[in-house]
């Protein structure tokens, strides 16, 4: 947003329901309900009538792959229809599989009125994007007199329909959603944590399905980071791209976010990839 001012006005940012790095003492559960707490005092400072909507991913991906506490979403949920505020889902990670169900609304609950999507619709294969919206808003629209002008050079371009379709029907027929939730989702996020939660450098692995979140930090025991000028994530990085891994860094975090057909052989050589590389990172940092 900084590099991007000026931005569209009237858009207020609340705090991420970052446990590990921002909950300090409190439980997860205590953090979560006051990680929602935050959108009911902003909505009753902005003026429920001011809010239009509350739009977030169901697990935080390019932010650091950040899975909320499990009363979160059930506290945002009961805030947003306490005001009469539209619940949008940016589905654009966590959509099509990622989380190990169509959508991440699903696998975390939500019931949200606005859909946002695009990366997994057609696996990356060609660009499309689209937003779905639920029977409230389709019939305030309809109820419109006028016709509702919003639109791109491109909506609906037949072959990146075409393309999302066949996607669609493959994940369908090759049951690529049931694969993730009882098999390789599980698998990855055993073997994450079997491999790397011992490493001096973890200090905390999350994530659901396909997607997950490393924390690197200086002290375990006290979730201490380490200070900018040690680009921890960086060098991490630049190892992993090094040895055939890609592994990104966001800010100290590092992410993963394999292929939805992944099998458990590479899921092996991902995990075993991943701790060569936080061991070349431990001897970068031990060597100053
Ligand atoms: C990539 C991404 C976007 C941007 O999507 P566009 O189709 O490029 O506008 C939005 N939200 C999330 C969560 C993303 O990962």
């Amino acid at each position: 947003h900084k590099q991007g001012a000026p931005t569209l006005p009237g858009i207020e940012h609340i705090r991420q329901p970052y446990w590990y790095g921002e909950g300090g003492d409190q439980s997860p559960e205590d953090f979560g309900l006051a990680c929602a707490q935050a959108l009911e005092d902003r909505i009753l400072a902005v003026g429920p009538d001011n809010v239009a909507a509350f739009i977030a991913e169901p697990v935080q991906g390019a932010g650091g792959v950040i899975v909320p506490p499990a009363n979160y979403w059930t506290e945002i949920q009961r805030i947003c229809r306490k005001y009469d505020v539209l619940l949008a889902a940016d589905e654009v990670i966590c959509g099509f599989g990622r989380t190990g169900s169509w959508f991440g609304s699903q696998t975390l609950g939500i019931e949200p009125d606005i859909i946002s999507m695009a990366k997994g619709l057609s696996s990356g294969y060609l660009p499309i994007a689209a937003v779905a919206i639920g029977d409230r808003i389709a019939n305030a629209l309809l109820e419109w007199d006028d016709e509702y002008a919003h639109g791109f050079t491109y909506s609906g371009h037949p072959v990146a329909a075409a393309v999302a379709a066949a996607n669609i029907r493959l994940m369908q027929s090759e049951n690529i959603i049931d694969y993730v939730a009882s098999d390789i989702g599980p698998y990855f996020q055993k073997q994450l944590r079997d491999t790397l939660a011992n490493h001096p450098l973890v200090g905390h692995i999350e994530g659901l399905g396909l997607m997950a979140g490393i924390a690197l930090v200086k002290d375990k025991s006290t979730r201490a980071l380490f200070s900018d000028d040690v680009n921890i994530g960086l060098i991490c990085r630049n190892h992993c791209f090094n040895n055939g891994l890609i592994m990104r860094a966001v800010g100290s975090r590092m992410v993963l976010s394999p292929p939805l057909i992944i099998t458990h052989e590479q899921v092996d050589e991902l995990v075993t990839k991943a701790k060569h590389c936080l061991d070349l990172t431990m001897k970068d940092v031990n060597a100053g």
